[in-house]
């Protein structure tokens, strides 16, 4: 366990303390109601790994929510690049091997390079991001198909189940739903496990084909961060990169995505 997640944690098991008697004061008390609602006989945490479609919409609407009013995401006005964004999105959507639940694709006003996935279809990207694909649909695509291949693997999930579990506060979770959602802000810019990010992949590559995208975006914009040196959030918070492309560019030969892109 990581340091930082460990802070989170303790942190996390005095806010529950504090406030299981305490009224909610940064999530509504009707949208909080109703996530209770929605959570009840979801109880312990591999409960969490169980959620109803409904469920998790809800609770990634809530953590949505937090992130704003917290300021941890500053959602971008500019109505030419979220109509970009949200049209690719959308399209990556339909095609995914889960399209039955809403998406929702959010650009936030950041100039480090990123992308990410939360639980219930909501994806953020950056406009650090959008700077670097340079006007490449194709490596934006490829991109958000990788951020959507974790919405479909339902990782946001898997690494707060972890997470609870790993500190044993798994009962907690039955108790305030505040946790919940506090421990899905706290995790959003962390890293996904290994096996996760090469899931994101395989799923993002396979479907970017589907959608009428080229598979080589993916790899194509990772090789571009390479070439520019530095080390920009999205390859922090993601594999290495010289494994990673290799590793696409071999499902690419080895699923013959690249004929039919
Ligand atoms: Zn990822």
């Amino acid at each position: 366990m990581r340091k930082a997640v460990k802070k989170v944690f303790t942190a996390l098991i005095v806010a529950t303390a504090v406030t299981v008697t305490a009224t909610l004061d940064t999530i509504s008390p009707v949208a909080a109601q109703g996530f209770e609602r929605l959570l009840q006989g979801a109880y312990q945490s591999f409960a969490i790994s169980n959620l109803s479609d409904e469920q998790e919409v809800a609770l990634g609407k809530q953590i949505n929510q937090q992130l704003i009013a917290r300021g941890q995401i500053r959602l971008s006005g500019n109505r030419r690049i979220n109509t970009l964004v949200n049209r690719i999105g959308q399209r990556i959507a339909r095609t995914s091997d889960r399209p039955d639940i809403p998406y929702t694709f959010q650009v936030a006003n950041d100039k480090a390079i990123n992308a990410f996935a939360t639980a219930g279809g909501y994806v953020y990207v950056t406009t650090g991001l959008l700077q670097a694909t340079n006007g490449s649909d194709a490596q934006l695509a490829g991109v958000i198909a990788h951020e959507v291949g974790h919405i479909v693997g339902r990782h946001a999930l898997d690494q707060m189940r972890k997470a609870t579990l790993a500190q044993g506060i798994t009962g907690a979770l039955g108790v305030d739903n505040r946790l919940v959602v506090n421990l899905g802000v706290n995790l959003l810019q962390r890293s996904y496990s290994r096996e996760a990010e090469y899931e994101a992949d395989k799923l993002g590559l396979e479907n970017l084909v589907r959608a009428g995208y080229p598979a080589s975006g993916l790899p194509d914009f990772l090789r571009k961060l390479e070439r520019g040196g530095g080390t920009p959030e999205f390859l922090s918070t993601h594999p290495s990169s010289p494994s990673r492309v290799e590793r696409l560019e071999q499902i690419i030969r080895e699923e013959n995505l690249d004929r039919r892109g």
